[in-house]
């Protein structure tokens, strides 16, 4: 592809996102994280020449390599994979804007206490096992909501902003809905939660009509 046929492969994924939204509302804005995870360094410049700013990744190694090799951009970084504890310093290092997978009670408690040490706070989104998927991590629809309370009570550094989950793995439509439907009744039962973020490259268009504001999408911006 050149640069002229991929900018106008780029307007027609804007036009789908931009239709879906609208058939929420005018008024519903949807953001869009490019995962750049199969992407390399020069792949995300020609997406950031084009318009894109947020991007994410899932390995706190390839977040870390990216950011300092695309410094000089304005780049917003996301982090959108399992977090192992003994990968936090790195991470905070890395000044995220937003981590979307708090998954358990012991990385939050372990999250903070890091935190402190720092001086720092760390923008999160608490991640829902919406569909109870044995291999998904995240936190059980039932509980999700007495987590994120307990969390935003006792850890002061941790900035909860909303929820994260990745659709239902399925074929049939009607599971996946129900797994962002699932998410977003959580979301809107959360004190001062602004964040819903759920979609990906087959099913965003299903997560914004289900409420989602903040979609991930990977192969099909970087047309893998
Ligand atoms: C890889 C990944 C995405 C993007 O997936 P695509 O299907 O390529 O759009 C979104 N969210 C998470 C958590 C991911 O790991």
């Amino acid at each position: 592809m050149t640069n002229e046929e991929y900018k106008l492969y780029i307007d027609d994924v804007v036009r789908r996102v931009e239709y879906a939204r609208l058939q929420v509302s005018g008024h519903h804005i949807v953001k869009t994280i490019a995962v750049s995870k199969y992407s390399t360094s020069k792949e995300i410049k020609a997406l950031y020449t084009i318009g894109q700013r947020a991007f994410g990744e899932n390995k706190v190694q390839d977040l870390k390599e990216k950011a300092k090799e695309l410094e000089d951009l304005p780049l917003e970084w996301h982090f959108i994979g399992n977090l192992q504890k003994n990968k936090i310093n790195n991470l905070l290092d890395i000044h995220p804007t937003l981590f979307h997978a708090l998954d358990s009670i012991a990385l939050a408690q372990e999250l903070q206490k890091k935190l402190l040490a720092k001086g720092m706070t760390l923008n999160c989104l608490l991640q829902i096992n919406a569909a109870k998927e044995e291999s998904k991590h995240g936190f059980m629809p039932e509980e999700a909501i007495e987590k994120y309370l307990q969390i935003a009570k006792e850890c002061p550094n941790i900035i909860l902003k909303g929820v994260m989950s990745i659709g239902a793995h399925s074929d049939e439509r009607e599971v996946v809905k129900k797994s962002f439907e699932t998410t977003h009744e959580i979301y809107q039962q959360l004190p001062n939660a602004t964040i819903c973020s759920m979609g990906m490259s087959g099913d965003f268009e299903l997560a914004i009509e289900c409420g989602s504001n903040m979609i991930r999408l990977g192969s099909i911006l970087f047309n893998k």
